[in-house]
């Protein structure tokens, strides 16, 4: 090919374009070969950014042709040498001084990153800006510096340097910037693996804190009574978190701080802190600082923080840290403890740190509330439940005192055993104030020698070191929490008890103190509101079980007075309805007598009846006495003189001797005291005011008659008396009724008698009057006649009289008697009004008669009921001044009814019935002026009433009177009147 100088030329072209184009394409695989490199770099070492720039440096020198090169980083302000290639030390020495610094125009790397774009020096010696110290060090005449740039931002510039000047070429500009995106790309992608890797840092710690806070919760939730394993867990957690040397949890209860959790501490630190808490908060400490201000306390640095309390460094330097963060639990504001986390080294907590110990101390918070509101809640639990055994208690003393109201002893043993029980007492007791002092009446397990001693040395009001006798004396609750801190206490007998705190409540009512309980113990535990409440509770109720007991007893003994009223009364009811039931001495004496001797109680007794005649006792009555005595007061009748009754009888009241043993001696005691009598009492039965008897009961036990039996003994002494009395009236009465019967007997005899008598003649006198008159001896002057007349008049008036005084002597002596026959009451009245029609005329009073027919025959005496019917309208006739006198006369079921109506005077209401006794007159002038007997309506309702009928009048004073009679109208034959 080199015969053919043009194509030689031209393959010389070729061969050169050809060496040319193999050099590029060397160029090329090789620069190919750098960024495949480089980006290998990249990826395989994410963090390691100063490899890439080392390789990145060291190919842009090989294949740019430089001899040195360098890679400067940009962080906004200043310039930093990155990486450098080729450099003579003494050139690395003035870049290590140079470097970093602001970017600047005498350097090559300062203009690429001030103007962002491709700078080159093309040969430095010619620059004036260049810095002359390089330029005289450097090997180097010309420059090119790529910018790196990132989102418009500068972040540093590749540098290459050589020695020849010139301008670069276009292919190595490309290059190197290449290897500048390449760069940018490193610092990214480790910028990025950087922050990826921060941020799973952190989410890892977040992660950790939370699992903590969690674990820590958990813990509260799972034993919400106990936070000491809470504050364990937060001590253990803030030391890992934290980094800690060491961690404190601390409490204050609002006067002292206690160390109550810990962690990592070593034997001594922890014996050291022990010895100082619990205290009191000063700001001398960091927790007590925090603890005051209710502020996080922070020490970055014990050695050089001049704030910090001088006692607080030896501390810090023997337990070994140097910086401490506090902070406090704040419960509502309140401060309620603090958490402490020490580290060894010096420095601020993070912030996540703080963030993470308030989160341990507002979870502190929250364990302490939460057991705080279990603790109430069990609290409030537990006092229910004492509420509800106290009630139950109460009601239990409440239920023995009304099952059994009258016993007072099982509500006081219910009370002792109770109190004591329930007030966890070692002893309890009841005292009862009984003759001014306080006797033990119950006791719950006291020790035998004080119930000894209690029983036998009742409690004096003034007993010196006794509570009993202070809470009697003060009439209130004594409580006395420790005796060994009483000044009164223990001086006194009781010191022996032992007890060491001690209650006393009265039993009060009304003011006063009935009694005491008291409960002690012997260990120093002051008793509780609650338990002084149930104790005066039981005190109350005692006193109602007292006061029931004595309101039984008061009902129990007023039931049996009323019981024993009315036995004595039943007895003295007996004993009258004896008295007046019979009036024999030997009926009703001996009843008296046996229920005096039961309602004294005693054994026997007698009654004498004294007789005045013979000034003499007779016995009248024996109750359970001796043949020897009932003879030998028939042999020796007793007198004024004999002894106790004869006393009684004087002396006129009652006399006793309660012991006849030791009574002057006498024959009669003798017998006495012989049949076994020991006491008697003699009651004297007085009837105005005069001795009629003696009444004695014995007794065959000695003794005095209390005064209610004495005045019962009175009472049957009176009915005694009474009915000696009523049996004495009687004998008189019966004597004086058979001598008045017997002149009453003379007397209608007597009047019958004369009375017969007296008709004999004076029917011969009227018989020859009448035949005087009539001419039957010889014609007599007018003036003979008249007195004739009157002479009959007079003698027929003395007739009827007499037949008044006959009729009445016979209903008397019981002679009189009915002549019954058949007759017809139209003739009785048809007798009557004709002759009594004259004597109306006389006074011109209309006479009226009314029958009314048919009429039934009657049977009866008619003579007698025209006599009745006759004495009626003869009174009407005569009473009335004016007017009309009527007669009626009707038949009505079986019987007659006859009535006489006048217009007369009337009769007043108190005289209409009595008018019908004998000799009854209306004490009247105008009745007393017609004259009478008063015998005629007596004989009229005999009669009427012998009949079977009665007779009665109806009247208005001023209007007239209206007699009226009833009859059967057959009668049955009657018996004789009385
Ligand atoms: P005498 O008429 O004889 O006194 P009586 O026994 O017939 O006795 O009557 C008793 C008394 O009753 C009379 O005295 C008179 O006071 C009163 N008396 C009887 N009938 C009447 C009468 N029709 N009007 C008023 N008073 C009368």
């Amino acid at each position: 090919m080199a015969s053919q100088p043009s194509t030689s030329g031209l393959a010389h072209d070729l061969a050169c374009k050809v060496q040319e184009l193999e050099r590029e394409l060397t160029e090329a695989r090789q620069q190919h070969a750098a960024t495949g490199e480089i980006l290998r770099v990249i990826s395989a070492t994410q963090t390691d950014v100063q490899q890439v720039f080392d390789t990145i440096i060291a190919n842009a020198v090989k294949l740019c042709s430089a001899h040195q090169g360098a890679v400067y980083l940009y962080d906004g302000e200043l310039v930093h040498l990155g990486a450098h290639r080729n450099y003579a030390p003494e050139i690395i020495e003035i870049l290590r001084r140079m470097y970093p610094r602001r970017p600047q125009q005498d350097q090559v790397s300062g203009r690429a990153i001030l103007n962002r774009a491709i700078a080159q020096i093309e040969d430095m010696r010619a620059d004036p800006l260049y810095s002359p110290e390089l330029t005289l060090a450097g090997a180097w005449r010309s420059q090119l510096a790529v910018p790196m740039v990132r989102e418009g931002r500068p972040i540093g510039a590749i540098v290459i340097a050589r020695p020849e000047a010139g301008s670069f070429s276009a292919s190595h500009i490309e290059l190197l910037k290449t290897f500048a995106n390449q760069a940018v790309i490193a610092i990214e992608n480790t910028r990025l693996f950087e922050e990826v890797q921060a941020r799973t840092g952190q989410l890892t710690e977040a992660l950790e804190f939370q699992t903590a806070t969690s674990g820590i919760l958990r813990i509260i939730s799972s034993v919400p009574t106990e936070i000491q394993p809470v504050f364990d867990a937060i001590a253990a957690s803030a030391a890992k978190l934290c980094g800690a040397l060491l961690t404190g949890v601390y409490r204050f209860d609002g006067k002292l701080i206690h160390f109550v959790a810990h962690n990592n501490w070593t034997e001594e630190g922890l014996h050291t802190v022990r010895t100082a808490y619990p205290r009191p908060p000063s700001r001398d400490t960091q927790i007590a600082k925090a603890i005051l201000e209710r502020t996080v306390v922070e020490v970055r640095d014990f050695e050089n923080d001049l704030e910090v309390p001088s006692q607080s460094l030896p501390l810090a330097r023997a337990l070994g840290y140097r910086s401490l963060l506090a902070v406090p639990m704040l419960h509502e504001g309140n401060p309620i403890g603090a958490i402490a986390v020490a580290r060894s080294e010096a420095g601020p907590f993070s912030i996540e740190h703080v963030e993470l110990v308030k989160t341990f101390a507002d979870q502190a918070v929250i364990a302490i509330e939460n057991a705080r509101l279990f603790e109430a809640e069990q609290a409030s639990k537990r006092e229910l439940q004492e509420s509800l055994e106290f009630q139950t208690a109460s009601s239990e003393v409440l239920n023995v005192i009304s099952r059994s109201p009258a016993q007072l002893q099982p509500v006081l043993n219910t009370i002792v055993e109770t109190a004591s029980r329930l007030c966890k007492a070692d002893h309890a007791h009841v005292f009862r104030l009984q003759d001014g002092k306080y006797h033990l009446v119950a006791h719950n397990q006291t020790q035998h020698h004080i119930i000894e001693y209690l029983s036998k040395n009742p409690i004096d009001l003034d007993q010196l070191g006794s509570v009993t006798a202070r809470a009697a004396r003060a009439c209130k609750t004594v409580h006395v929490p420790d005796a060994m801190q009483d000044p009164e206490y223990g001086h006194g007998p009781l010191t022996f008890s032992n007890d060491r705190t001690v209650l006393s409540v009265p039993l009060l009512r009304e003011g006063s103190a009935l009694g005491i309980v008291t409960v002690g113990r012997q260990t120093l535990r002051p008793f509780t509101g609650k338990e002084i409440e149930l104790v005066e509770s039981f005190a109350d109720q005692a006193v109602i079980a007292i006061e029931n007991a004595r309101l039984f007893e008061a009902e129990q003994a007023s039931k049996r007075e009323l019981a024993r009223s009315v036995e004595e009364l039943e007895s003295l009811g007996k004993v009258s309805q004896a008295v007046n039931s019979s009036l024999e001495l030997d009926k009703v004496l001996p009843t008296i007598l046996e229920h005096a001797c039961a309602m004294s109680y005693a054994g026997g007794g007698t009654v004498y009846v004294f007789d005045k005649t013979t000034s003499e006792f007779r016995l009248a009555a024996a109750h359970n006495m001796s043949d020897d005595h009932i003879a030998m007061v028939r042999a020796q009748p007793m007198r004024l003189n004999s002894v106790v009754v004869g006393e009684c009888a004087t002396r006129r009241e009652v006399v006793q001797v309660a012991d006849l043993s030791s009574a002057a001696p006498s024959p009669l005691l003798d017998i006495l005291l012989r049949t076994g009598v020991r006491a008697v009492l003699a009651v004297p039965l007085l009837h105005q005011a005069e001795v009629v008897g003696v009444l004695v009961v014995r007794r065959n036990q000695p003794g005095t008659f209390s005064p209610e039996v004495i005045r019962l003994v009175e009472a049957f002494a009176a009915q005694s008396a009474i009915a000696v009395e009523n049996a004495r009236l009687f004998g008189e009465i019966a004597q004086k009724s058979r001598e008045l019967e017997i002149a009453s007997q003379h007397k209608s005899q007597f009047v019958a008698n004369m009375s017969h008598e007296l008709r004999t003649p004076l029917a011969a006198i009227l018989g020859y009057a009448e035949l005087i008159q009539e001419g039957f001896y010889g014609a007599l002057p007018e003036k003979s006649m008249d007195a004739l007349t009157r002479i009959r008049s007079n003698g027929k008036h003395l007739l009827g009289l007499i037949n008044t005084v006959l009729d009445i002597a016979k209903i008397e002596s019981g002679q009189f008697a009915l002549n019954m026959t058949e007759y017809a009451i139209e003739s009785v009245v048809e007798t009557v009004r004709s002759a009594t029609e004259s004597l109306a005329q006389n006074k011109k009073l209309a006479l009226k008669t009314r029958v009314a027919k048919p009429l039934p025959i009657g049977l009866g005496d008619e003579q007698r009921l025209t006599q009745v019917l006759l004495n009626l309208v003869g009174n009407a006739i005569k009473f009335t001044d004016a007017g009309e006198v009527r007669v009626t006369a009707k038949s009505v079921n079986d019987h007659f009814t006859v009535s006489v109506t006048d217009t007369g005077p009337g009769i007043p209401e108190e005289h209409q019935v009595r008018i019908f006794d004998q000799f009854h007159q209306v004490d009247s002038s105008n009745t007393k002026a017609k004259g009478g007997t008063g015998l005629g309506l007596a004989i009229a309702r005999q009669i009427v009433e012998m009949h079977g009928g009665r007779i009665w009048v109806d009247s208005t004073l001023g209007k007239g009177s209206t007699f009226q009679m009833e009859l059967p109208v057959r009668a049955a034959a009657p018996g004789v009147g009385q």
